[in-house]
């Protein structure tokens, strides 16, 4: 699985920088279009919402300027802006699409020595150890594909921090962080759904069967480990569909995930912006918008009413806990 880009947007000055050097020979043959800001290419931001996919296939390079981090209290104490913000996949509910609406390509960040100094003087610097979440804006394990930005930030965080970093990922490409010098400072956290949902909903990522497998080799490989069951998505067959895959999960995960493992249950919400542009860009798409079963929670977002919110709950912590009970439930949101 690999990133496929039709041209590049590039502020100038990441050319002055090892990975914008990297990417300019690596994407030689594609146009490569000057901008000034990665926050604002006007002719993009003006492009028609059925436009999404061909947005979604430009590659766009800029320098981060902004670093501020921002309390979290699930896995992580903090969300870091890192190496990048946006993505190459189209995952119809991204929670990216709220925050950059059509212009959710991916951006990446050259100035990545800028960042990690920057997060290792804060971890030094806090009272107690931290754990900082570097995948909140993107997917890493994809983005790495094109950056090789994991094990740089893996081994030298192994080295040089105090505390622990994080990321999640829908991703399967893991071999480049297998051998790596990690010191069990950084935790691995895969997202898993039934295949039908991935196939119908999580446009561009890897299949459940490989996500699987990478999770138990990155448990072997020595990485602290948890599954993120996100975002639950209730289609009328959602029983059936999560049932199949908590057996899945209890065939196929190895007893290191098994015994070593925490899980994360987030069920989905979904936004009118969300759905303006998925009803464009993907008229025969999934309809994840579902009045009967959703309900407003202000600025635009829907999430599952509560009486529904909480059969779910108790479906998933009834059946994990029979077929998966030695991994703890951090929390359902
Ligand atoms: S893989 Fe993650 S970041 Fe990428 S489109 Fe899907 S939800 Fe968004």
């Amino acid at each position: 699985m690999g990133m496929d880009f039709d041209a590049v947007y590039y502020e100038p000055d990441t050319l002055n920088y090892e990975l914008g050097k990297m990417l300019r020979q690596k994407y030689a043959d594609l146009t490569w279009n000057r901008i000034e800001s990665h926050n604002r290419i006007p002719e993009l931001a003006a492009a028609d919402n059925r436009d999404f996919p061909k947005l979604k296939s430009h590659l766009i390079l800029g320098v981060r300027k902004t670093h501020k981090y921002v309390p979290n209290h699930k896995v992580s104490d903090w969300l870091v802006p890192y190496t990048s913000s946006g993505c190459r996949a189209m995952c119809l509910y991204c929670y990216l699409v709220c925050n950059y609406n059509k212009c959710s390509y991916l951006r990446l960040f050259v100035n990545r020595e800028q960042m990690l100094d920057r997060l290792l003087k804060t971890a030094g610097a806090a009272p107690e150890q931290q754990t900082f979440e570097i995948g909140s804006n993107s997917d890493l394990v994809l983005e790495n594909t094109i950056t090789g930005n994991l094990p740089y930030t893996i081994e030298r965080f192994g080295r040089e921090g105090r505390g622990h970093l994080t990321f999640p990922t829908k991703f399967h490409m893991v071999d480049p962080l297998l051998d790596l010098d990690h010191r069990g400072k950084t935790i691995f956290r895969m997202s898993v759904n039934p295949q039908e949902i991935i196939s119908r909903v999580e446009f561009g990522t890897s299949p459940l069967r490989e996500r699987i497998q990478a999770l138990n080799r990155m448990a072997e490989a020595g990485y602290p480990v948890g599954m993120l069951i996100a975002p639950v998505i209730l289609l009328p067959n959602w029983k059936e569909l999560y049932g199949e895959l908590i057996d899945q999960l209890a065939e196929e995960l190895s007893p290191k995930v098994k015994n070593s493992g925490f899980i994360e249950i987030i069920l989905m919400t979904y936004s009118f912006v969300q759905n303006a542009i998925n009803t464009d860009a993907f008229p025969n798409g999934v309809q994840l918008l579902n009045r009967e079963i959703m309900t407003g929670r202000g600025r635009g977002k829907y999430c599952y009413r509560r009486e529904i919110r909480c059969e779910a709950e108790s479906f998933l912590r009834e059946e994990l806990s029979r077929r998966l009970g030695t991994m703890p439930i951090l929390y359902i949101a």
